[in-house]
């Protein structure tokens, strides 16, 4: 087969008109953070129900600069799970403090909402055996927020997860890299769940997601004094009122107030996302019809389990999670593995969606994790195969992917 009947895991859907936005930006002499970024920032925030928006290169950046704004320490615990890519955990390291795992929800891999709370409780009592294994004999440190991810786009319980924070001083900072468009109970992902706590909701753009700037990101927050300390650590932590000095209104003086960092969203990159945003929902209802045909398709196959939605809540499908199941007395990852191997073969390409954190040497090694420390997240990673799942796909190659994933169902479960 030639290389170009590859159905690629993922492809960015952009055409003429990202083309024109590009061509514009170029022409008008301005292409770093400018008025593209503000008017980007203005519509995205408007698109979620949030009040500010702030534009940045990565969506590890807007949870990075989160952080940092509700004041994560050195020595601090944040609270995540180990269902989740590098960057949700990364970025608590970057500040020195320790990313407590919580285990996941064996239906939407998510953060399991009781795990969570019986977590909180037991280091709110100073209970060490919260903590990650190897620092059991040390102090126990001050939880400082948490960080629901939203994988695969099926929204969290957003009230199981506001009602852990609210009066206990606790911020969520949601990492929404799969989560646009998305909502919970009617509330779009983007917006404070209610309660009395703070907040920050983080955008990826990279190129695989659901709207793509190449590489870019979104901080959401109802919270000025978020949004306004993470645009000034955005931009080397140079004082507000100083960023435009480079406009025709601006001036040359400028103050540094903190060693800040490099995160802005160029104008290049803005005007691709002003045009990706208005092809959001078309592209988002794409991906549901390519999810309703593989639902449909592989209901009927023993050993293949589809993805749940849990009523009242609308999935951005980023991904479509299956989850294969072994045969009596065959090996999970040597089936899972050949399942992946014989859709290769026929063309399709996947992804497995996630090693989970505690299984990465990293994590493994100074937290002392083993894999069955978090049982479910273990369990459910060993079954689960990303299938291609995004608006570019034709008909055609939707329909290969079914034929493929039947005939290796039939060949191995
Ligand atoms: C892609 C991704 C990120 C990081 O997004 P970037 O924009 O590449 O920084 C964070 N969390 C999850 C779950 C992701 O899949």
């Amino acid at each position: 087969m030639s290389r170009d009947e590859f159905v690629f895991f993922a492809r960015p859907d952009t055409d003429d008109d990202e083309r024109r936005a590009i061509e514009r930006v170029l022409a008008s002499g301005w292409l770093t953070s400018g008025e593209e970024c503000r008017r980007f920032e203005a519509e995205f925030a408007e698109a979620v129900g949030g009040r500010f928006a702030l534009a940045l290169n990565s969506c590890t950046a807007a949870m990075h600069l989160s952080l940092e704004a509700v004041g994560v320490r050195d020595g601090d615990l944040v609270i995540t799970t180990p269902y989740t890519f590098a960057a949700t955990a990364e970025v608590i390291r970057y500040l020195g403090a320790t990313p407590v795992l919580v285990d996941v929800d064996p239906v939407t891999l998510n953060i399991d909402p009781g795990a969570l709370r019986r977590t909180v409780e037991r280091l709110e009592h100073g209970d060490s055996v919260a903590l990650p294994p190897a620092l059991r004999d040390g102090p126990v440190g001050a939880v400082r927020a948490l960080m629901p991810v939203h994988i695969a786009g099926h929204p969290c319980d957003q009230q199981a997860i506001a009602a852990v924070a609210d009066g206990r001083d606790l911020a969520i900072v949601e990492d929404a890299a799969h989560a646009f468009p998305a909502a919970w109970h009617g509330g779009p992902i983007g917006t404070h769940p209610g309660g009395n706590f703070r907040h920050a909701v983080c955008f990826s753009f990279y190129a695989t997601k659901t709207i793509t700037t190449g590489e870019g990101g979104m901080l959401v927050t109802d919270d000025e004094a978020i949004v306004d300390r993470a645009r000034v650590m955005s931009l080397h932590g140079i004082s507000a009122t100083a960023r435009d000095r480079y406009t025709a209104g601006g001036s040359w003086e400028y103050e540094i107030l903190a060693p800040g960092f490099k995160y802005n969203l160029t104008d290049l990159a803005a005007s691709l996302g002003r045009v990706q945003l208005s092809k959001a929902i078309a592209m988002r209802d794409r991906r549901a019809s390519i999810a309703r045909t593989y639902n449909e398709a592989f209901a009927d196959l023993p050993g293949l389990e589809t993805p749940t939605v849990l009523s009242d809540c609308d999935t951005a499908w980023h991904l479509y999670q299956l989850r294969v199941d072994a045969p009596a007395g065959a090996d999970q990852r040597a089936v899972r593995a050949g399942f992946i191997a014989l859709l290769h073969e026929a063309g399709i390409g996947t992804s497995v969606h996630f090693i989970p954190l505690h299984l990465h040497s990293y994590y493994r090694d100074l937290y002392g994790y083993a894999p069955e420390d978090f049982p479910v997240a273990h369990r459910e990673f060993l079954r689960e195969i990303s299938l291609p799942i995004y608006s570019s796909m034709t008909d055609s190659a939707v329909q290969r992917v079914v034929a493929a994933v039947r005939s290796a169902a039939s060949e191995l479960l």
